[in-house]
């Protein structure tokens, strides 16, 4: 039997599954299904308040999706400010009068749901109102202030209490009902962002583990607990893994541990794709441990959605003959529009989990005739699908095995399964519990899978969906679809721009490609001390001295240029005529050549970031993706403006025409934290557009330089076209004094900026244009609708990558009073768990500061805030010696303490209230920064009026606010932070351009033909 890989395509494991898989009593599986479906339709009484609301609002309109967006958030907000603000948006922004008597149900059709909600406090309306408005007035009326807030409350209470069985264990048992099937006990909450939140986790599963035990002795059942590796420890990431395996192993083996002597078994839930790799290692390392080889208790979740699920089957197979049985939980997957962003972020090359839904279906059933068969595996099908479920009752004959269904799905389903299939296997119910606060991501995924077109349980009950679609056999299905399994919206990571190959992202998921990657590094292990001997036509008088890599944490020895006297004030400036001249198919073919070879010598680039530039592997990694990416769309970009004649209206008997021409000679200057990406962003814009160019890298990384240059050199770029110097400010003052160049394009200190533009006012020749791009003093704002793992997540990333290194990294965050303390608890908690020192360590977070002096800088200014006593956090770990700054915080005052730019891991904080948020916003519209701002709200009114208020360069909203991508989200900011057209955007190659226009009076070339031949 086959293995597939991660990225297979589908149509290969589709052909492999139709000629794999038998069909089985394909007939009677089809009367069957339509029979169950038909029964669960015919009984309206039966349905349950969730199935009730969601045939009325599912995810297909606004309304559904606003009530989906309140269920997310309401529950959470401290505040009642925010939430009267989160509702009055979400009832008045929708047209609720639509549905109004549309729904079977008379509780819906009373108004709207939310109304029907609130006739659950009040005494059920009986009228209808013919706008969300009215309605609101007269409940306010009835119910007086505060009352539709109550309501609305109170309504996600009794949406989240449909999914989740109890706060706790106490209110669970209260409940009774835990006799008639076997329940697996889920704790809420998943993949925690400290140890705090792991260790609450841990102590949940065990308290869980204990009760459970105490039920079954006195039940004689066998509920079990399900347990996620991911809120076991708050890195449990590929490129940690080595490190958190041992502390990890050491929780979940207690908890083993704990289950075993109570009886209780325990399932490890499938969960993300990046995650399968390392959660299998740590299965096998726990199945195959000598305490547990024996106990049968051990069991993991599969999912049939995975391309890799059929692996996973193996590996459990496998498993199971070396040890004592083990149960195997069947799922189809809960993360799939997850998973599909995520490989499309991360340029992957292709997608890990299968893109059509019957193939889903299909493997699925594979699967399941697999783990029938199989000796030693006790199996668990988890589905709410009436055609699974009839297919694996006929293919089962005399197999142990059970059906699971989710707590608060599927009840009716599985109730008329059982009458139709005689002798159906017992239903098993995974129970989640916990307070509500956890339940949001749980909650999400639930309504997704209950709302979305593509879901079972949402076609179920729609009477415009015949049964006997539904119950068609997916094989049938893919079979018609052979030729078109991916639907047109799923755009494949490499096909995600219309003109152009995405950049190709470097899965770091997965051990194999961290263990290729290294291996590939041992050839470059001699190059980092080795000066460059070789010489490109300009860089023959380059002496580098590197004796030692930064990734140590020591900053390079001087890099010198032995004779600066070289550039003369005629040196090298005029343009190349050879390039100028080229076509721009040409220049374009050279241009994708070079994207490729950046491609091709990806490892060698990484590891000179990694050495010279401190770069983590992720970080390198987006850096030579974003390069690739300036190529190609800049190389496309260009068609725009190069060669291109237009047309302009005038009177008759003359035209004209505009056209662009290239400015000539281009100084362009990069900095040592984007050696790469913005090196290479300037020149191919300057290049693209037919200029020459002299380029100088940054002092601190002259090797990457040279690594580029060479490729740009060897893929057709011509020597006089482009020329590189090396050298500090000196040669790049030089360079911009010479008399012909026509533009600089300039990337660094605001400080350096300032002075190129006096320079290039005094100097004599041609005006020559500055595009610069300075920094930021770049704020996050944080309202109290805001989910805070995912604050915390994007706070992260955005202050302390690349150890703030970024003109866009996070500076302050302004954070609404009432979660202020909370998100600072957990942010400090989540900063502890990051790691800071070399970034030839795959676990780095937090690399080296780039020299001494930048250190002693940011030291210095951190002293000032704690000798004015100011609170200042670091968990103190940054190596010693060498040259690393830990991430610190420091809580403001106000805005008046900070006004200019630290380029470090230091993030500033400051709370807000409702009222003083319009000052704080003008205090920052002030310091005349304006480069990126984020703000994390449910309140899309809030966010339209920051947008009003600031005057930055790139507005990122419930995100991090760092990694802007090509043609995507062109980077650059205003004011203080830069001049301009933006990188990576559609207008910046104008910048480099001279616009003609040639007005010919046609008359004196032979006479007005014209209108004197006019038909
Ligand atoms: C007891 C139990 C335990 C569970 N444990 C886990 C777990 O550990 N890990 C986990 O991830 N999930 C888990 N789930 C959730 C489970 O994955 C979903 O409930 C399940 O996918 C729904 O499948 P279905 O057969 O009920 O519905 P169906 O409607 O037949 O299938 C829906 C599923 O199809 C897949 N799908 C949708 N669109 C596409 C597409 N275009 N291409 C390919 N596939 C598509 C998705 O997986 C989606 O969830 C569990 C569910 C149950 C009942």
């Amino acid at each position: 039997m086959k293995d597939f890989s991660k990225f297979q395509p589908d149509r290969e494991i589709a052909e492999y599954l139709l000629d794999a898989f038998t069909i089985q009593n394909a007939d009677q599986v089809h009367e069957q299904t339509v029979q169950i479906i038909e029964q669960c339709r015919l009984n309206k009484s039966e349905r349950s308040l969730l199935d009730q609301f969601l045939s009325e609002y599912g995810l297909t309109n606004r309304e559904g999706v606003a009530l989906m967006c309140l269920a997310e958030s309401i529950l959470r907000i401290p505040d009642t400010a925010t939430k009267d603000q989160l509702i009055e948006e979400k009832l008045t922004n929708s047209n609720w009068a639509n549905h109004l008597n549309q729904a079977d149900s008379l509780f819906v059709n009373a108004a709207t749901w939310g109304l029907l909600i609130a006739g659950k406090v009040i005494t059920p309306p009986n009228k209808v109102f013919d706008n969300p408005l009215e309605w609101l007035q007269d409940l306010s009326k009835k119910m007086g202030e505060g009352s539709v807030r109550r309501a609305i409350t109170l309504a996600m209470q009794i949406l989240s209490k449909e999914f989740v069985m109890g706060v706790d264990f106490d209110s669970v048992l209260k409940q009774g009902n835990l006799k008639s099937a076997v329940h697996s006990f889920d704790m809420l909450g998943e993949a925690a962002r400290s140890k705090q939140q792991s260790q609450n986790f841990f102590n949940a599963y065990y308290q869980a583990i204990e009760e459970v035990g105490k039920l079954n002795a006195v039940n004689e059942i066998n509920h079990g607990v399900s347990i996620k590796l991911s809120a076991l420890h708050p890195r449990f990431e590929t490129l940690k893994y080595k490190y958190v395996k041992a502390e990890l192993f050491e929780s979940v083996s207690a908890l083993a541990n704990l289950a075993q002597s109570q009886n209780v078994e325990i399932t490890i839930d499938a969960e993300e794709q990046h995650r399968l790799s390392i959660s299998l290692d740590l299965i096998e390392t726990l199945a195959l441990h000598k305490n547990f080889k024996d106990w049968d208790g051990l069991g993991l979740a599969v999912q049939a959605y995975g391309k890799r699920g059929l692996n996973v089957f193996h590996f459990a197979k496998n498993l199971a003959h070396t040890r004592a049985p083990l149960h195997v939980r069947l799922t189809k997957g809960a993360y799939w529009d997850g998973e599909i962003k995520a490989a499309q972020v991360a340029g992957l090359s292709g997608f890990p989990v299968l893109i059509n839904k019957d193939l889903t279906d299909l493997n699925y059933l594979f699967i399941a005739s697999k783990l029938l068969t199989t000796k030693n595996i006790h199996p668990r099908f988890a589905t709410h699908n009436a055609h699974t479920i009839t297919s694996i009752h006929h293919m089962a004959e005399d197999a142990d095995y059970e059906f699971q269904r989710l707590f608060g799905m599927g009840e009716m389903l599985y109730a008329k399964a059982s009458k139709v299939l005689s002798g159906m296997q017992n239903t098993g119910v995974y129970a989640p519990i916990g307070p509500y606060k956890e339940l949001l991501p749980y909650l999400v995924r639930r309504l997704l899978e209950n709302g979305a077109n593509s879901s079972f349980v949402n076609s179920l009950l729609d009477p415009t969906v015949p049964p006997s679609t539904l119950a068609e056999h997916p094989n049938q299905k893919v079979i018609a679809a052979i030729n078109n399994l991916q639907h047109k919206k799923i755009v494949s990571p490499h096909n995600l721009f219309p003109q152009r190959k995405n950049s190709a992202g470097f899965d770091l998921s997965e051990p194999e490609n961290l263990n290729t990657l290294q291996q590939n590094f041992k050839e470059f292990k001699d190059l980092k001390i080795t000066a460059i001997t070789h010489a490109t036509a300009t860089t023959k008088t380059l002496e580098v001295k590197k004796c030692v890599s930064i990734a140590d944490g020591h900053p390079l020895g001087t890099v010198n240029i032995d004779d600066l006297s070289i550039i003369k004030e005629d040196y090298l400036v005029t343009p190349s005529p050879s390039w100028k001249n080229l076509a721009l198919k040409d220049k374009q073919t050279i241009f994708f050549n070079i994207a490729d070879q950046l491609e091709a010598h990806r490892d060698k680039i990484i590891y000179f970031l990694i050495h010279e530039a401190g770069k983590t592997y992720k970080d390198a990694i987006d850096e030579i993706r974003e390069a690739v990416d300036f190529l190609r769309y800049y190389a496309v970009q260009a068609e725009k403006i190069s060669q291109v004649r237009q047309s302009l209206p005038g009177p008759t008997g003359e035209t004209n025409d505009l056209f662009y021409e290239p400015k000539g000679v281009f100084v362009c200057i990069s900095p040592w934290n984007f050696p790469v990406a913005i090196f290479i962003g300037q020149i191919a814009a300057a290049l693209i557009t037919g200029n020459s160019v002299l380029a100088k890298p940054s002092e601190h990384t002259p090797l990457l330089g040279e690594i580029v240059a060479d490729i740009f050199y060897d893929c057709g770029i011509p020597t006089d076209a482009l020329q590189l110097f090396h050298g500090n400010g000196e040669v790049g003052q030089k360079l911009i004094s010479c008399s012909g160049i026509n533009g600089v394009a300039f990337t660094g200190s605001l400080e350096t900026a300032k002075k190129i533009h006096q320079q290039l006012s005094h100097k004599a020749g041609p005006i020559a244009n500055l595009i610069a791009e300075t920094g930021g003093l770049n704020a996050m704002i944080i309202d109290s609708s805001s989910l805070l793992e995912q604050v915390v997540d994007d706070i992260l990333r955005s202050a302390f990558n690349s150890a703030g290194q970024r003109c866009s990294a996070l500076r302050i965050a302004l954070i609404h009073e009432t979660i202020y303390e909370d998100l600072l608890n957990l942010l400090r908690d989540a900063m502890k768990e990051l790691w800071v020192g070399s970034p030839e360590e795959f676990h780095c977070d937090v690399g080296p500061i780039i020299e001494d002096r930048a250190m002693t800088r940011l030291e210095n200014y951190l002293q000032q805030f704690q000798d004015r006593k100011f609170p200042v956090f670091s968990h103190n770990q940054a190596p010693n010696p060498g040259c690393f700054i830990a991430p610190t915080l420091i809580e403001l005052s106000s805005l008046d303490e900070i006004d200019h730019e630290m380029f470090g891991p230091i993030l500033h904080t400051l709370p807000f209230q409702v009222d003083n948020l319009d000052n704080m916003l003008s205090q920052l519209v002030q310091k005349g920064y304006g480069l990126t701002m984020g703000m994390h709200s449910r309140i899309e009114g809030k966010v339209d009026d920051l947008l009003q208020k600031s005057i930055t360069g790139n507005v990122y909203i419930n995100r991090d606010i760092v990694g802007a991508v090509v043609g995507s989200q062109p980077f650059g900011g205003t004011g203080l932070s830069g001049t301009g057209f933006k990188a990576g955007g559609p207008n910046y190659l104008l910048q480099f351009v001279d616009e003609r226009t040639v007005t010919k009076n046609t008359v004196a070339f032979g006479g007005n033909t014209d209108i004197l031949n006019l038909d």
